[in-house]
């Protein structure tokens, strides 16, 4: 597979188009950023980590069933994936309260949710991806009613999967972010990544952040934390 043009560069990878115009070449690159870009920073071995972290996990998805682009990792930090058309939205699901669930509704940060809770965001930097509702997502014809079912459904199913794996490798898995997108034949699929950078992760046993929050909050450096993440994924031999 041959490296062409770039498509799209964006705060965590950057997209290229590929000799094949169904498959995209995507690089992990070496930068954190948090408040929509208002922190930045140059983080060595963090986009080798997340690319690493993603495959693996992808490829335990792909294996349970779940729909998605991944094709294969090519690179420390680049792997080949189907193109999608995205749906500009954040599909988030929250096991536990934490961030801005726990800021909008009052409720302690690590409370557990009686049943886990998806929510919609609308994917628009310029509008700093709000909150939005099943409504929302019909007025801006993101989604149509069969497809926020089929939405919700494939992630909640993802959720359960990703629960069993984190638990294996004494991790908590507090809530997490995923992205879809339509393949050339219409099919929803599950895109984007996986990883500390859009998983929230407390240590089962400590409850230390192992994921972006020991950026966002100024806690310590992440990279010897992602890097325990894919030490423990690969201990369970994934
Ligand atoms: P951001 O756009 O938020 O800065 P990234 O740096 O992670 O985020 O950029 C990756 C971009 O590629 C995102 O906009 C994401 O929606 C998009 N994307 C992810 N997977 C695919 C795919 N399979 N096909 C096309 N675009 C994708
Ligand atoms: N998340 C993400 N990208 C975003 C916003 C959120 O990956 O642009 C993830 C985040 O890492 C967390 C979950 O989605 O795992 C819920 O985030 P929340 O709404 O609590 O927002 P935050 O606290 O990051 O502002």
């Amino acid at each position: 597979m041959e490296q062409k043009d770039l498509l799209y560069e964006g705060k965590a990878k950057k997209m290229y188009h590929t000799s094949d115009e169904q498959v995209i070449w995507v690089e992990y690159l070496d930068q954190a950023t948090a408040l929509n870009g208002l922190m930045k920073d140059q983080v060595n071995g963090k986009g080798e980590l997340n690319n690493q972290i993603t495959s693996k996990v992808f490829h335990y998805l792909s294996e349970q069933g779940i729909a998605n682009h991944f094709i294969q990792q090519i690179g420390k930090d680049e792997q080949l994936v189907k193109k999608l058309n995205i749906l500009p939205l954040e599909v988030v699901v929250r096991n536990s309260a934490a961030g801005s669930f726990s800021k909008r509704l009052a409720i302690p940060e690590g409370q557990k949710l009686p049943t886990p809770i998806v929510e919609f965001y609308f994917k628009d930097d310029q509008l700093d991806d709000p909150f939005i509702n099943d409504e929302h997502v019909l007025f801006l014809q993101i989604a149509d009613e069969a497809e926020i079912t089929e939405l919700k459904t494939q992630a909640r199913k993802i959720n359960h999967l990703l629960i069993q794996l984190f638990e294996k490798i004494d991790l908590q898995l507090i809530d997490f972010k995923l992205e879809f997108g339509k393949t050339a034949t219409g099919e929803i699929v599950l895109g984007d990544e996986i990883s500390p950078d859009t998983c929230r992760l407390w240590d089962l046993k400590t409850n230390e952040h192992m994921d972006k929050d020991v950026y966002r909050r100024k806690i310590g450096e992440i990279v010897p934390v992602y890097q325990e993440v894919l030490t423990r994924l690969t201990q369970v031999g994934l």
